[in-house]
This record gives structure tokens, sequence and C-alpha cells, in this order.
């Protein structure tokens, strides 16, 4: 998500800064060898500080540091509690979920974001003269190349506020969700599959296949596969080389987190389905049929 939000702040046309809130700078040295970037603040935020209550305070010390009217964030929980407790206290602009940003003529900030559940997309401008924190929705943005080493410097905190939290356990996602954000290939299953006894069937033909599995939100509602599987405005945003959509409509708020992918199937017996605008190819078939056939000895 680094590497995507320079990716962001090199369209603004601005010098670029990149904070980084780390136990440990070396850590995260990924983040800041990146094409495009000025140089690099390092904010010591201890791991075992839970972000939501030092994460304010590193930030608040990174825009004293740098002065910058412009702070990009990703659309995380963290960063999305942090934000808006900075915003609040020092009377800034926030805009949540952006998944566009430019400078107008008269080169205030412009943001997009969308709006109505992903029916419209709002253009917000930031009032000259305020510095604005916009947090962006992940997965919108390529990512930055690989660079050179950039000048770091490191920004010692003013006195910490006093613990007020404390990490009882960290536990991880349930083991069986695939990160999605980062497959190649998914197939993706909506109502269309009918039934859920069919869902072990799409998950065989996808581990034939070597895809990952992700699902609309149908599915997920009902319990049929776990959160981090739904793709879409309220799920996750993904960019695989290849996406198969296998009894999806094509709802606005799908096509919203699966639209940038690089080649994109449909199949779907009703040939007027909104999913088949975007795709690249179209099958007009039972899906349980072709993931039958996929999840088959050859
Ligand atoms: C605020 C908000 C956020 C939302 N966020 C998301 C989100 O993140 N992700 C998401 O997916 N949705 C989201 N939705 C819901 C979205 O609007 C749609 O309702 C949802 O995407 C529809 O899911 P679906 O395509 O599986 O089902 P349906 O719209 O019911 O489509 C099923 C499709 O299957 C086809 N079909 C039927 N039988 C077969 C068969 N045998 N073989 C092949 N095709 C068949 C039908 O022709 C139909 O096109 C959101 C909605 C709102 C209001």
């Amino acid at each position: 998500v680094a590497a995507e939000l320079v990716t962001a702040a090199r369209s603004l046309g601005a010098p670029i800064v990149v904070g980084v809130l780390a136990d440990d700078a070396g850590d995260v040295v990924d983040a800041i060898e990146l094409e495009g970037v000025d140089r690099a603040v390092v904010v010591r935020v201890p791991s075992d500080r839970p972000r939501a209550e030092a994460w304010p305070h590193a930030i608040a010390a990174l825009l004293d540091q740098t002065g910058a009217m412009t702070l990009l964030l990703p659309f995380s929980w963290d960063a999305a509690a942090a934000a808006a407790t900075i915003a609040a206290d020092r009377d800034l602009a926030l805009v949540s979920d952006a998944v566009g940003l430019a400078r107008s003529a008269t080169g205030s900030l412009v943001v997009e974001r969308a709006v109505y559940g992903g029916k419209l997309l709002a253009r917000l401008e930031v009032a000259p003269g305020i510095a604005a924190l916009v947090l962006l929705r992940p997965g919108v943005w390529p990512p930055a190349a690989a660079a050179t080493s950039c000048p770091v410097e490191n920004v010692a905190l003013n006195a910490a506020p006093a613990a007020r939290m404390r990490t009882v356990e960290v536990l991880a996602p349930a083991a069986s969700a695939d990160d999605l954000t980062r497959a190649d290939v998914i197939f993706a299953v909506g109502r269309g599959i009918g039934d859920r006894e069919n869902v072990p069937l799409f998950m065989e033909a996808a581990r034939r296949c070597g895809a990952s599995l992700g699902a609309s939100r149908p599915l997920v509602d009902l319990g049929w596969l776990p959160r981090p599987q739904q793709v879409g405005q309220s799920g996750v945003t993904v960019k695989p080389r290849l996406y198969v959509a296998f009894g999806i409509s094509g709802a606005l708020q799908h096509l919203a987190g699966m639209k940038g992918a690089r080649t994109i199937v449909a199949v779907n017996t009703d040939p007027d389905a909104p999913i088949f605008d975007a795709a690249h190819l179209a099958s007009y078939v039972d899906a349980v049929e072709v993931a039958r056939h996929l999840a088959a000895d050859p």
C-alpha cells in the first residue's frame, strides 16, 4: 500500500516525503526506497503500543516535522481512526475511501470518492490553505517501482501520552482465507451458483486451476464464504491477471472491486447481465456445469 500511496502522491506534482511509523525502520525499508520519493521521515512507534493510541501522536509529529499540506494514508481501520482524531484535534480536512486525486486549475486538491453505495462519484475540493488528510482505497493506484535509497531522518517524539490501552492478543484471520489482493487468478462465485452445496465444487475447480476463490457479497452475507473473500466496494479491491466471475450479475458495488483485472471472463446464463459490459470474454452457460468440467480429472 505504501508503494500505491507514492504513485498517488506523484500525480500531485509536489515533493514526496514518506512517513514511516515503525519500531525499527530497517523492517520497512522497501516502503522508503521507491521511485519518486524525495526523503523519508521515520517516527519510532513501539510495536507493543496499540496503533489506535500511538498513531495519532506519531502522525501529528510527522505533520509538524514536514509541514505537509496533504497527508495520504491507506484506508484501513487504524489509519481511519488516527486520521479522524488528528483532523478533529487540528481542524484539518479529512476525506476517506478516496479513489481519485487531482489538482484543480487553481492548484487546490480535488479528491474523488464513491457515494450512494458506489452509484455516483463525488468530486470534493479542499479549500485553499487548509491541510488535508486523505485516506486512499487500497488497490486503486499501481504500486511505485523500487528505487535506490533516499535520505532518512529520524524524529524523536515528544513525550508520548501514557498508555491507556494494551494489546491482549493478536488473532490471525481464518487460515482458509486467501489474500485475494495478491492473487494472480481469481475464480469468484455469486448467487448464480445456486446452492451452498456447490461451493466445494468451485473450491476444487479453483484449486485445480491455481486460482484463489472470491465471492460476491450475498454469498458472504449468507455465510457460505468468509468475509475476506468478498470482492467489491465493501470487500476487497483486486487486480488479478485473470478474474472469472461465475453467476455474478455485475452490480456496480461488485464491479468497483474487480474492474481493474487484466482479463475478465463472465459465466452467466443471462446475456443481458451487466457483468458482460465489463467482461472481455463471455460465456452464457451454466456456471455449475463449467465448474464440474474444471474440477474433473482430465
Ligand atoms: C452499500 C453496498 C455495498 C455493497 N458492496 C458489495 C460488495 O462489496 N461486493 C458485492 O459483490 N456486492 C456488494 N453489494 C451488493 C450488490 O449491490 C449486489 O446485490 C451483489 O453484488 C449481487 O450479487 P450476485 O451478483 O452474486 O447476485 P445476483 O445479482 O442475484 O446475480 C446472480 C447472477 O447469476 C446469474 N445466474 C443464475 N443462474 C445461473 C447459472 N446457473 N449459471 C450462471 N449464471 C447464473 C443470474 O443471471 C444473475 O446475473 C453492495 C450493496 C450495497 C448497497
